[in-house]
């Protein structure tokens, strides 16, 4: 059996999966704002029960909001104060009598993607979250590629590419990011980007769920806005292609439930990238909320 924590700032789900990768237990609870020990209880708690529901010893996968240290074991992680700067992978494991595994979220995310039934036929997925912010990661045959620094798949960071200038005007603003540095895509083709853009170029504030109603009835500037923002996002993941060449794309976050991206996609990326590439397969996230437990949990497949 496998189990998957999904560690949120308020709660914390685990996923029950059995051998079929199906869900056979689910359970969700408050993190622990601020106590470590608490904290490392209630993960302790949920397994041992786990393995008493299930009457074996599953393995435990944790995905969390941030960064594990590979370096020294600790994990980083802004959103849950109580495991921040802790060695909750060494601890929870001497807890557990067992090998505990963890990774970003977002790695989670395109994990659990490429272990779908159908997905798993393809041997490199790239998961592209549209949320918030732009993040994700990279699966290399049902395994995540972490990278040094534990930094790849996050898309959001690499600056705006010079194609995009000849849409949005070399004057385009560089929007200062949360990382420190100015002008990350993620400030332009998140769904805060989406709005950005929108109020940018309309001096009008909008909800993303406004624009796009506004969009499907025809409103001219909603279809301006869609327009430059489908061919800065076409320019953007070009050159992950370019890059990484992967077979499937999965998107998830809140603007992948925008239909008009898997029609506008194919048809504006062929142009960015190189005149012998084939379009990799692109869909839409198959698994929403659920993906975190699931790509947690299955931290612990390797072959396939
Ligand atoms: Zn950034």
């Amino acid at each position: 059996m496998y189990y998957g924590f999904d560690m949120g700032g308020t709660k914390t789900e685990l996923g029950v999966f059995d051998a079929n990768l199906q869900c056979v237990w689910q359970k969700r609870v408050p993190t622990p704002r601020e106590d470590y020990p608490q904290l490392l209880q209630i993960l302790q708690n949920l397994t041992l029960e786990a393995d008493a529901h299930c009457g074996v010893k599953g393995s435990v996968g944790i995905g969390i909001p941030g960064l594990p240290n590979a370096d020294n074991g600790t994990v980083f992680t802004a959103n849950v104060p109580a495991a921040m700067g802790q060695s909750l992978q060494g601890d929870l494991s001497r807890l557990i009598e067992r090998e505990v595994r963890i990774d970003n979220d977002a790695n989670c995310f395109a994990l659990s993607e490429a272990w779908d039934a159908e997905f798993r036929r393809y041997p490199t997925v790239l998961g592209l979250i549209l949320g918030t912010g732009v993040g994700g990661g990279l699966i290399v045959n049902g395994n995540i590629v972490s990278g040094r620094n534990h930094i790849t798949g996050e898309f959001g960071h690499f600056r705006l590419p010079i194609d995009a200038l000849d849409i949005l005007g070399a004057d385009i603003p560089r929007v200062p990011c949360g990382c420190g540095h100015t002008g990350c895509i993620e400030n332009y083709i998140s769904g805060r980007g989406f709005e950005w853009m929108y109020q940018h170029f309309n001096h009008e504030s909008l909800p993303a769920i406004q624009i796009i109603a506004n969009y499907n009835t025809g409103e001219p500037n909603a279809v301006a806005h869609v327009e430059r923002f489908m061919d800065v996002l076409a320019i953007c993941l070009g050159n992950l292609l370019t890059i990484l060449d992967p077979h499937l794309v999965v998107i998830g976050g809140g603007l992948s439930n925008f239909e008009k991206i898997y029609q506008e996609l194919p048809k504006r990326l062929p142009q960015y990238l190189l005149r012998v590439a084939q379009l990799p397969r692109i869909e839409k996230a198959r698994y929403g909320d659920a993906g975190g437990v699931r790509g947690a949990a299955f931290l612990h497949l390797s072959e396939r």
